[in-house]
């Protein structure tokens, strides 16, 4: 890690442990967690999360504690349970045999919640959610206590059991916390701690229980008896810290882990929410949790990215407690620079114009042996043929263009990459003057480089239109076309926000013969148009199908504009 990156790693919350381990606070230990509802695939938000728990756990010799939050059966399932593991280990994180579900603990929190009873700290409320509501008053007012509030120990226990025993519909009584109706905080006043839900099948427990703790119950007890020492969340639950150590304060545990908080993640011309995310899925907005145009782990995968390129994001943006946003380009940079030093170049011609070499011998094929990658000699070379029948891009082709225009232009020269120069000697069209092959002619002085005296400015990609092959290429774009669609002005729906654009699919695209093998999950630099990688699902298509997972450096953007204009 470069001096800058260490410099952004340490936080407030690393400071924070450090003067805990010099006053032993926690006997100098170190435990963390990552604890995500399995209500969703991850995002790139939780990839933030993750890299700070774990990594505070590695750089501190501490351990961290993967706890599914799985309080809610009826949004949860086992799909989810299942993909967040694979995305946390994919992130390259290790929870070894700590693997835990706060539904482990169903029976210490009943015990939990008893003990609260039998101390007065807890009663069974009859008021329905609403009126529940109603009650709490508001932020200039106090709430008004439930009617149910003063009811006995033993009546309570009583209700309690009974609950448990599913006697009761699910909505007609709660167990509420007995803490302050008048209390500044809202989320002292008589808080939720148990519902009761009927006919759900939880993932884990079955139908073991019909009544459900909340989040706000279930995190500090998990969280104290895994031993955790630092409970790390996000901003919004700052207002919840006073409940979390009233919890911990009320039942017997072993130890008070200490809540600190941060700033979530937000990210520019996406969202963040599970809910959302779940509806784009949902409504078919995009093709799956896994479409490369999502924000979560599994889209970021599918989409390219590697685990080293999102750990390197986290580690850039820092960790701290004022809110932000996020641009894309950060993002961006973490996998460019990544693949730039990491993947094999090859050729790809997205938009195929035929290229007739007539002075080629029309049987001969070259086998050109070029180098895989420009720096990193130890990634070896592989052959490319050449043939008088070969594709370029049409873009790098005008008929006419000014100076600025360093490719080929009707009459001029340019230099196909790793071969010969070319001259266009004849423009040939179809009956619409629709123009479909070039006649060129090569100069044999040529491979490889420029003669002495000759001087050839602009190099083109190209493949042999007789061993390319042919591949779709999906070319991606930005989700949303506003950075802030979460913010969408008044009446509008982020969906609104969706861009119509966001997805190119590009079904006659030729790449070179070498690509015929490459794996689901590759990645390749196409030179001169972006990283691209072999689609994780490509087998459905039956054919080669790459992904862009980022454009060239944004100063090949410019570049590329000036040279249009
Ligand atoms: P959502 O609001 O999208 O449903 P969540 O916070 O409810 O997300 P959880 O599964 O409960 O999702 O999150 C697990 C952990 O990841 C929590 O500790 C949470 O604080 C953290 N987390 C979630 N979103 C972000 C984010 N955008 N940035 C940083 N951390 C996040
Ligand atoms: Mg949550």
């Amino acid at each position: 890690m470069s001096d800058e990156l260490v410099a952004a790693a340490s936080n407030f919350i690393r400071h924070i442990i450090d003067s805990d381990i010099e006053t032993n606070k926690h006997g100098g230990k170190v435990a963390t967690r990552f604890p995500p509802e399995p209500n969703g695939y991850l995002h790139i938000g939780h990839a933030k999360s993750i890299c700070l728990n774990f990594g505070i756990a590695d750089d501190y010799q501490g351990t961290c504690n993967l706890r599914f939050d799985d309080t809610n059966p009826h949004k949860e399932n086992i799909e989810y349970v299942e993909s967040i593991k694979q995305d946390v280990r994919w992130l390259g994180y290790d929870w070894g045999d700590r693997l835990f579900y706060a539904s482990d603990y169903f029976e210490r929190l009943y015990e939990a919640a008893v003990e609260l009873v039998q101390a007065g700290k807890a009663y069974v409320c009859d008021l329905t959610a609403e009126q529940i509501r109603e009650h709490r008053g508001t932020l200039t007012e106090p709430g008004i206590p439930s009617p149910y509030r003063d009811r006995g120990v033993e009546e309570n226990l009583d209700l309690l059991t009974r609950m448990r025993a599913g006697e009761f519909e699910d909505g007609s009584r709660v167990l509420r916390a007995r803490i302050d109706m008048a209390s500044p905080n809202m989320n002292m006043r008589d808080p939720t701690l148990y519902r009761i839900r009927h006919g759900v099948i939880h993932h884990q427990t079955g139908e073991a229980w019909c009544i459900y703790p909340m989040y706000d119950f279930t995190h500090p007890i998990s969280d104290a008896l895994e031993g955790i020492t630092h409970s790390i969340c996000t901003l919004e639950f700052a207002d919840h810290r006073p409940l979390y150590d009233w919890v911990l304060d009320n039942v017997s545990v072993p130890c008070h882990p200490q809540q600190i908080e941060f700033s979530r993640l937000n990210l520019e011309y996406t969202v963040m929410s599970k809910r959302k995310l779940t509806q784009l899925v949902e409504e078919g907005r995009v093709a799956g949790w896994d479409d490369p145009r999502m924000p979560t782990i599994a889209g970021l995968r599918r989409r390219g990215y590697t685990p080293a390129s999102i750990r390197d994001f986290c580690t850039r943006i820092g960790v701290s407690k004022s809110e932000n946003t996020v641009e894309m380009g950060v993002l961006e940079n973490s996998i460019r620079e990544d693949l730039n030093e990491h993947a094999p170049r090859r050729m790809a011609v997205i938009h195929p114009l035929k290229v007739i070499l007539t002075n080629y011998p029309q049987d001969q094929v070259e086998k050109l042996e070029v180098a895989n990658h420009p720096q990193n000699e130890s990634q070896g070379t592989r052959i490319i043929p050449f043939t008088a029948e070969l594709y370029i891009d049409k873009e790098d082709f005008r008929e006419v263009a000014s100076k600025k225009f360093k490719r080929l232009v009707g009459g001029g020269e340019v230099r196909l990459r790793n071969a010969y120069v070319i001259r266009c000697d004849e423009i040939i069209r179809d009956e619409h003057g629709e123009i479909i092959e070039l006649h060129c002619s090569y100069d044999p002085a040529t491979l490889g480089a420029n003669p002495e005296g000759r001087k050839v400015k602009g190099v083109i990609h190209w493949v042999s239109a007789v061993y390319g092959i042919e591949a779709e290429i999906r070319l991606y774009d930005r989700l949303f076309n506003t950075p802030a669609p979460d913010a969408a002005k008044e009446g509008k729906d982020y969906k609104e926000y969706l861009n119509p654009d966001s997805l190119r699919t590009l079904t006659h695209c030729i790449v070179e013969p070498s690509l015929k093998e490459s794996q689901p999950g590759e990645r390749f630099q196409f030179e001169r148009e972006g990283y691209f990688c072999v689609d994780l699902q490509q087998a459905d298509c039956g054919g080669l199908v790459f992904n862009r997972t980022v454009t060239l450096r944004d100063s090949w953007a410019k570049l590329e504009q000036q040279q249009n204009d």
